[in-house]
């Protein structure tokens, strides 16, 4: 399937211009695209072969031109074709300026008669350009790109050597920063890149569709959740587990505009209260307080200053960034703020996320026996994460299925221990694994969308030989 499951149709309005709704009722589950990457752009500055996308300095000895590593024998035949015969470009120019090659592959698409209306559907897509002129990015391009592209002398190779201007060149880059979906590059870190179907999937704080793109680069797109006939197809463009203001800023800077979705526009956050502060005032001391026309109190309507918030937000993320991976720092100021913010605040799971990751290090190191104190923080830590991402991600949920995983995984080895120091009998052990299996088996059913070349893909492999073992476990017990 390259095309959009016949489930699926692309609408058209002025306000949002092209969309993708539900023509008809579709599963949880269910694959709505699957599409190959358009452009692949390596990310700024980095040098990456033109054939299998891996670090290298080195360009194709025949055209002299575009990046080919060792291991690649060749590259496109059209594309080191083209370059053959034309003499006039400074080639080494081209590796002092390696941003220039994205817009180049972009080009050359325009060039071959096979590829040149995907050049054409690459142009329709939406670039922002006026609300981008003049701005810093619009100036960084000029500088970075426009320019270079210009003095490198490769503009005249091409046909429609005329309209390709500072116009064009702007549009085409607004085109890949506004559209690119992030992937990972063959050897390490990411990529962007450009899916021209996948692009028309509008954003949506709480969306209902899930991305997953495999070794080889094609992007799959699946229902996380039933969709019903007439829903608009959505996709969340920006982590989900950013504040109300986190998100919108977000999406202002890097998609050019203001979300309005249900989550963004209802104070609450959908009852999660990732943007809430706790209030001092309540006598009972649970009020909430709540960003409405003023930041006020939900219970006894005490009103705080917006720019106070401001601060303490300010502080509070200067805070994190000074702890540094200090996990004892970052325990010290969850404590603190937990008596300022909702549980539930973003800048808490923040500070959770990473208490989680560095005691998930901790525990993966073969050398250190992990005490009963450490699993059962993580239990904890993942447990408050989770629920969390119950609110935000209600479907099926790559990051809901990793920390019940890291839940479950610790929770078994708690009481494992537990059992060996007779704190638990065996048939208290047996109940606590007959629940661990529950949660492993859930996380696994959320995972097994994952393509299987792809990390989270060999994970659910490790996961299902966990549960096999786990199984084993329980009967061995049960005798
Ligand atoms: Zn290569
Ligand atoms: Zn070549
Ligand atoms: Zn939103
Ligand atoms: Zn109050």
């Amino acid at each position: 399937m390259l095309e959009f499951s016949e489930k699926c149709e692309v609408l058209k309005n002025d306000t949002v211009g092209r969309y993708v709704i539900a023509g008809k009722k579709i599963s949880a589950g269910e694959v709505l695209l699957t599409e190959g990457p358009t452009l692949i752009i390596p990310t700024c500055s980095e040098t990456r072969c033109t054939n299998c996308y891996r670090l290298t300095k080195r360009q194709c000895g025949i055209c002299n031109i575009l990046l080919l590593c060792e291991s690649c024998p060749s590259h496109d035949e059209f594309e080191c074709s083209f370059f053959v015969k034309r003499k006039n470009i400074n080639s080494k120019f081209l590796l002092d300026n390696v941003n220039l090659y994205g817009i180049i592959k972009c080009l050359l698409l325009n060039e071959n008669p096979h590829t040149r209306n995907v050049y054409e559907q690459l142009c329709s897509l939406e670039s922002h350009q006026e609300t981008r002129r003049g701005t810093e990015i619009w100036s960084d391009h000029t500088k970075t790109i426009v320019e270079p592209i210009i003095s490198s002398g490769i503009i005249p190779c091409f046909k429609e050597t005329r309209n390709i201007n500072e116009e064009l060149i702007q549009h085409i880059c607004g085109v890949i920063d506004v559209n690119s979906f992030e992937i990972r590059a063959p050897d390490e870190g990411s990529m962007r890149a450009i899916y021209l179907k996948a692009s028309l999937l509008a954003h949506h704080c709480v969306a209902n569709t899930v991305i997953a793109i495999d070794g080889n680069n094609q992007m799959r797109i699946y229902a996380n959740c039933n969709v019903e006939k007439g829903d608009m197809l959505t996709y969340c463009y920006t982590n989900p587990l950013l504040g109300t203001e986190e998100r919108r800023n977000a999406l202002l800077i890097g998609k050019y505009f203001y979300c309005n979705c249900t989550r963004c526009d209802d104070p609450t956050e959908l009852g999660s209260h990732m943007s809430s502060l706790l209030c001092n005032a309540c006598p009972s001391g649970d009020g909430v307080i709540v960003q409405r026309a003023n930041w006020m109190c939900e219970k006894c309507s005490f009103m705080i200053d917006e720019e106070y918030v401001k601060s303490i937000l300010r502080n509070a993320k200067e805070e994190i960034y000074l702890a540094k991976d200090d996990i004892r720092k970052y325990e010290g100021l969850i404590s603190k703020f937990s008596k300022v913010f909702h549980c539930n605040h973003y800048l808490i799971i923040d500070l959770k996320q990473n208490v989680a990751a560095i005691l998930r290090s901790f525990l993966m190191n073969p050398i250190c026996k992990p005490g009963k104190m450490v699993l059962q923080r993580k239990t904890t830590l993942c447990g408050d994460i989770l629920a969390v991402l119950q609110i935000v991600q209600p479907g099926i949920s790559r990051l809901k299925a990793i920390a019940l995983y890291e839940m479950f995984s610790s929770y078994t080895e708690f009481n494992r221990l537990r059992f060996h120091e007779s704190e638990i009998n065996e048939c208290e052990l047996l109940g606590i694994l007959g629940e661990a299996e529950i949660m492993l088996r859930e996380a696994i059913r959320m995972l097994l969308y994952e393509p299987v070349n792809t990390p989270e893909g060999q994970l659910t492999r490790n996961m299902l030989k966990e549960l096999r073992d786990l199984q084993n476990d329980i009967r061995m017990l049960s005798k």
